[in-house]
């Protein structure tokens, strides 16, 4: 099942994909089901959203993927290397990504993307992904130099519009397949990888952090980048796709002074 979150006439609902049209949805499934209200509204005529606005937080990982550890010249990570990026960061498809004047270097991170359904803590790794809700595809944009520079990277993955989601929310996608996930810079492949390269594969992910800290209903796990990452600048247009999941495209642009 595919859920989408989209305006039409002014009103921001959810629906189920199908064929072409959208099974409209009473409430948000992630806290009120799939009961629907009987209305189908036309794939065409909406505005897709980022499927989900997490309550509380995103809970990034880093260097999850060898040639990426290796291409920034670092070592190989022997637990997740956990990160968080504010929910104000989040923008759906189509959405401009803002560049900020504070640095010379934004990148992309194509990204697998977990939504979690139920409240999770201290689960093991074999009954994790009995928590997750569905699948949908994240860009962890990033101000590399800031990255550097800052130490924490609160700031340099946290700016407002650096987490855009979407296009959609997938509930039979596996994540323990190898599905491959492409990054498309101004339509030139930049990224290209199976996602079952991460070092530690998503219900890993989900153990350690839920070891830590409790997860939400809504929270979204994004699952770290493979080689190829680099910069983009306004006006060019970012893809990343995920086999079975589709394609997140989004535009850069300035910051508008003022
Ligand atoms: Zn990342």
């Amino acid at each position: 099942m595919r859920i989408a979150r989209f305006s039409y006439q002014d009103t921001i609902r959810y629906g189920i994909v199908d064929e072409g049209e959208l099974v409209v949805l009473n409430g948000d499934p992630l806290f009120a089901g799939f009961d629907t209200t009987g209305e189908r509204v036309p794939l065409g005529d909406v505005a897709l959203l980022a499927p989900v606005i997490p309550r509380s937080k995103i809970v990034c990982v880093g260097r999850n993927y060898r040639d990426h550890a290796a291409e920034l010249g670092n070592d190989v990570p022997t637990a997740p290397l956990l990160f968080f990026k504010p929910n104000t960061s989040v923008i759906g498809p189509g959405d401009a990504i803002v560049l900020p004047p504070q640095s010379e270097r934004v990148d992309f991170e194509g990204e697998l993307a977990a939504v979690i359904g139920r409240v999770a803590k201290n689960v093991s790794a074999d009954d994790a992904l009995d928590y997750v809700f569905g699948y949908t595809i994240g860009n962890d944009v990033t101000a590399r130099d800031l990255q550097k520079t800052d130490g924490q990277w609160a700031r340099a993955k946290g700016f407002d519009t650096f987490c855009p989601l979407g296009p959609a929310i997938e509930t039979e996608f596996d994540p323990t397949s190898d599905a491959l996930l492409t990054t498309r810079r101004n339509g030139e492949v930049a990224q290209q990888a199976p996602i079952s390269d991460m070092i530690f594969p998503l219900a890993d992910v989900i153990a350690y952090a839920s070891a830590a800290f409790t997860l939400l209903p809504g929270d979204v796990i994004l699952t770290g980048t493979p080689a190829g990452v680099g910069p983009f600048v306004s006006g060019d247009v970012v893809e990343v796709e995920i086999a079975g999941l589709g394609i997140l495209r989004n535009t850069a642009r300035d910051a508008v002074a003022g």
